[in-house]
């Protein structure tokens, strides 16, 4: 079990999986191999599969005890769901998330608040769970909390156009939420409980939010997908195929990787391999991704 710990505040990894995944490739849009030998921070036997030439990816939540109060960021892929096409590495997932959740000590009734970044199949699937043929919430007692410009890209605007696949997730893993389970939609800016503030981090989705900690002791940020391998903080430019508007992505990361690096945050992204956190340095002009310690 992978744990951080920020002043009063901890924060553990929950994994669903973890492993070699695309090349370098394959994932990003005007990638060149020569950048390769530029940043061997970024390609650690943990984060790269020199072999095979894949990037580690790991997909995980982060559970965050704060205040009192345990906010799961993020719900991973989840299990039963029917996934063909695009996302088929996805279909019927049978993985022990959580009996993993469970192992960090963690009820699924002991979750106070669920929050979603953006609303992808590998960051919303946990939410629901199959009972008797039905999706029903898997947090009983939790306030599911959503960016509110994601949720209505994904419902009433062009999201799901733009991405035919990814509308059977909302179907099955937002949509059956609402009017069962407590929902709130937030705007940027506000906090999900007090010490966490969502804020919007365009560009992979247009209303993708990380979520942001700046305490006393020591400041966190849960990136979400503003990078997904550290090879993208010695290239910010570099964008994912993923990514709806890359050129606003890559803005968005020039942005907040001077930011974290200005405050000194821990930064925890959703799909970098071992430690699955890190900080960013800025060094001459250019940025750095330091591996953290878990504690
Ligand atoms: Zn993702």
């Amino acid at each position: 079990m992978v744990r951080f710990s920020v002043g009063d505040v901890t924060i553990t990894r929950i994994e669903e999986m973890n492993g070699p995944g695309m090349k370098p490739e394959e994932i990003f849009r005007h990638f060149d191999p020569a950048m390769l030998d530029a940043c061997p921070d970024a390609l650690t036997p943990d984060l790269y599969h020199a072999k095979s030439g894949r990037l580690f990816s790991s997909i995980h939540s982060w559970l965050i005890e704060i205040g009192g109060q345990k906010v799961l960021v993020d719900t991973a892929s989840g299990n039963d769901k029917d996934r063909p096409g695009l996302f088929s590495r996805f279909d019927h997932l049978n993985l022990p998330w959580l009996e993993n959740l469970k192992s960090a000590g963690v009820e699924p009734e002991d979750i106070d608040i669920v929050f979603c970044t953006h609303l992808h199949v590998d960051h919303v699937g946990w939410n629901t769970k199959l009972e008797d043929g039905k999706w029903v919430p898997t947090f009983p007692q939790a306030e599911y909390v959503f960016g509110r410009a994601e949720y209505e890209h994904w419902t009433t605007g062009p999201g799901a156009a733009n991405l035919p696949d990814n509308k059977a997730v909302i179907d099955d893993s937002v949509t059956p939420l609402i009017g069962v389970a407590d929902v709130r939609m937030l705007e940027d800016g506000e906090e999900v409980v007090p010490g966490l503030i969502a804020k919007i981090a365009p560009g992979h989705t247009m209303q993708q939010m990380v979520l942001e900690h700046d305490g006393a002791n020591g400041g966190f940020v849960c990136s979400a997908d503003v990078f997904h391998h550290p090879l993208q903080v010695w290239y910010p430019e570099m964008s994912s195929v993923f990514a709806e508007n890359p050129a606003l992505a890559a803005r968005t990361r020039f942005e907040l990787f001077s930011e974290w690096a200005s405050k000194g945050h821990l930064v925890l992204p959703s799909h970098p391999g071992a430690p699955f956190a890190g900080y960013i340095r800025q060094q001459g002009g250019k940025f750095r991704y330091e591996p953290a310690t878990p504690v």
